[in-house]
């Protein structure tokens, strides 16, 4: 937290601090989302799947390349953290740090979910953002953040001495061992850290630590998602209800979490590929 300053500032302390930063990851070169067709495609799709995620307990879901799937607020302000998996390889699995390093800390429409190490490339592109108003509040608060992790008991127990087993971590991995067959260990290793869906979040302007606020969600908001290849998605509806106050426990309102998986019309994405894995050699200079 940079509370502690032991060291004196060196006579050119203030002219190091003064240079301009420069974005690392500037995102231009990327492969172009095309919003065109993405819009052409969401428009005349249809609804063939509807999966309800209930309060404290987590779902997967399946959704495969070129359809949408929409994860909707349904009777209160509830967050989410969502976890997705190459259908094909549940090792590749969506990389918070690299989409944060490449769109910012907080996602909406255009901005892609990335897949981990070797494989990199898009997982889902977000199509569609009720909440894409809300922009940054004056705290630096914003929805859909990839800088949480995910409420998990290890972290609560460390904190608090108890056993908590309702937390994020642990609603996606019991969805995921029911997807696996019942395999707990396996899904607890593939579990990763979250796009945390509809959850306000930010860095305190002082100690730039990580703070929550409620929700700004209401029931009909959304977010949508372009699938880029097969997917299998986890989502915990997060015992923090809105986060409004505390999560890790049963003190809050919660409420379930809708998942629409929708078919786009035939013709709509023509011309539209899959992306493969990342073409990096994977030699690292051996
Ligand atoms: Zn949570």
């Amino acid at each position: 937290m940079k509370l502690i300053q032991e060291n004196e500032a060196p006579a050119d302390g203030k002219a190091r601090q003064a240079i301009k930063p420069v974005i690392c990851y500037p995102p231009d070169t990327l492969p172009p989302v095309d919003r065109q067709m993405l819009n052409k495609a969401r428009q005349a799709m249809q609804l063939i799947e509807t999966v309800t995620v209930p309060p404290r307990d987590a779902a997967t879901f399946e959704v495969p390349a070129g359809h949408f799937f929409r994860i909707v607020s349904s009777i209160g302000a509830q967050v989410g953290d969502l976890n997705l998996w190459s259908k094909h390889n549940l090792d590749e699995r969506f990389y918070t740090g690299k989409t944060r390093a490449l769109h910012g800390t907080h996602l909406s429409t255009g901005d892609r979910m990335w897949s981990s190490m070797p494989y990199i490339r898009p997982m889902a592109t977000i199509s569609h953002d009720t909440l894409d108003w809300y922009g940054f509040d004056e705290f630096g608060g914003s929805v859909h953040d990839v800088i949480g992790t995910r409420c998990d008991p290890y972290t609560g127990y460390l904190l608090q001495g108890d056993h908590y087993h309702y937390c994020c971590h642990s609603n996606l991995t019991r969805a995921l061992g029911d997807y696996l067959g019942g395999d707990m260990a396996r899904a607890e290793t593939l579990v990763h850290d979250v796009l945390n869906v509809f959850m306000c979040t930010g860095f305190t302007q002082d100690t730039h630590q990580y703070f929550m606020k409620a929700s700004p969600v209401r029931p009909g908001d959304f977010i949508e998602f372009f699938a880029e290849i097969d997917l299998v998605g986890g989502l915990s509806a997060c015992p923090g209800g809105d986060c409004s106050s505390e999560h890790s426990s049963d003190h809050a309102s919660c409420y379930p979490l809708i998942i629409e998986i929708y078919r786009p019309e035939d013709g709509t994405l023509d011309g539209w590929q899959s992306p493969a894995v990342n073409g990096y050699d994977g030699s690292h200079g051996r």
